[in-house]
């Protein structure tokens, strides 16, 4: 018998509530079981993102509503400002290309973050820049950006301030409205819990003065129509949604709520610094150095020399049942990454740890057996996560 989890950085585990939710009897999508269901969940999505501004749901993965944010506010050959520190980075400016659009690129070390310094030079050299796009936290690396300080960078400029926050919110603190941010960027299946499939997109009046002006061509992601629908009575979407996905987010959203949000951001730095820990003490190195540019979602580890990190994901996955993720991009086989996003507890964390050093032993890597579990039961202990 093999148990199953997954620790990776989305999909994320979903809780037995979501579940059963996501597994109702289907409704119609105009139907008045539906609309309200659908008005609830566009409720919490603005509160869960902490913003008045429209929140629109769309169905495809996160980076869909990547795409949305590109194509609806941009016309072509507009000049836009893609901070890159990663895989995610990467893909901003690749859709940006792609429509058309004159890219300049802040490029920065995988593994290292954005300097807001860098940010207003850019600016202050290119003054029609239409738009700056950064990721919150850069999933291929673990890196958080300080979303807030390049925000106020922003601030003093024209460019609206568009951010891929797929695997940060609902992790880590991002104010949507307090911080200025005119698009940002979310997935049903990073912190909420959800099951993959469904994106959300919030717009500032500014952001959608923009939509209004872009002539990029676009029909499934035009945010015009999505706009238009939402203001229906009673709300709608323009095309079939994923129905039973935005039904599993309306109890996945009730459960981040009932958690309460600081408590929700607490765990998440516990969960993370348990991981962090627990690898160094196994003798590991951390691909983000500087304790403090470090994310709460998922943490990357330098495959050492020696080990077989393509391997020591496989032995994970096939013999212990605890799948992981590897490295992206140019990071492929350097690294190796455990997520401790979402729907993630100590326990959770404590078997993803244990598996790591039975995978590690295989390969001869020396280190004290345990040492890793004692070290996360220790970094609980000292957080009092155990009394909560
Ligand atoms: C997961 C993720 C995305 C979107 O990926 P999809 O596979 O399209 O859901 C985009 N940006 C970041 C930072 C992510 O973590």
């Amino acid at each position: 018998m093999r148990k199953n989890y997954i620790m990776t950085p989305g999909p994320v585990p979903i809780s037995e509530e979501v579940l059963m939710e996501h597994g109702r009897p289907l409704m119609h999508h105009r139907s008045p079981e539906f609309s309200k269901i659908f008005i609830e969940v566009t409720d919490k999505l603005k509160k869960f993102m902490q913003t008045s501004n429209d929140v629109l749901i769309l169905t495809s993965s996160g980076t869909g509503a990547m795409e949305a944010a590109v194509t609806n506010t941009f016309s072509v050959g507009d000049k836009v400002l893609v901070i890159n520190a990663g895989n995610f980075g990467e893909r901003f400016k690749k859709i940006s290309a792609k429509f058309g659009l004159n890219v300049i690129a802040l490029d920065y070390e995988w593994g290292d973050n954005a300097n807001p310094a860098d940010v207003k030079k850019s600016l202050d050299e290119n003054p029609d820049i239409k738009g700056v796009m950064v990721q919150h936290s850069e999933t291929s690396t673990g890196v958080i950006n300080d979303i807030e300080a390049i925000s106020k960078v922003v601030k003093g400029y024209p460019a609206l301030m568009i951010v891929d926050a797929i695997s940060g919110i609902g992790a880590s603190e991002l104010k949507v409205d307090e911080w200025s941010l005119d698009i940002v960027c979310g997935g049903s299946q990073k912190a909420l819990s959800a099951p993959t499939g469904i994106s959300f997109i919030s717009l500032s009046p500014r952001a959608c003065e923009a939509i209004e002006k872009s002539n990029i061509p676009k029909f499934y992601f035009d945010l015009t129509a999505a706009k238009k629908y939402s203001e229906k009575t009673p709300p709608q979407t323009p095309w079939t949604p994923g129905i039973s996905i935005i039904v599993a987010m309306n109890k996945a959203l009730d459960m981040f709520f009932e958690e309460g949000r600081e408590n929700v951001y607490r765990r998440h730095r516990t969960l993370a610094l348990a991981v962090q820990r627990a690898c160094e003490k196994l003798g590991l190195e951390l691909l983000v150095k500087d304790p403090g540019k470090r994310g709460v979602s998922v943490t990357s580890i330098n495959v050492p020399e020696g080990i077989d990190g393509k391997l020591l994901t496989k032995t994970m996955r096939v013999k212990y049942g605890v799948t992981v993720a590897g490295g992206q991009g140019k990071l492929t086989g350097l690294i190796f990454r455990i997520g401790h996003l979402g729907y993630v507890g100590i326990f959770d964390v404590l078997i993803a740890i244990s598996a790591l050093e039975f995978a590690l032993k295989e390969q001869g890597w020396k280190f004290e057996l345990g040492a890793g579990v004692v070290e996360v039961e220790k970094v609980f202990m000292e957080n009092n996560y155990l009394n909560e």
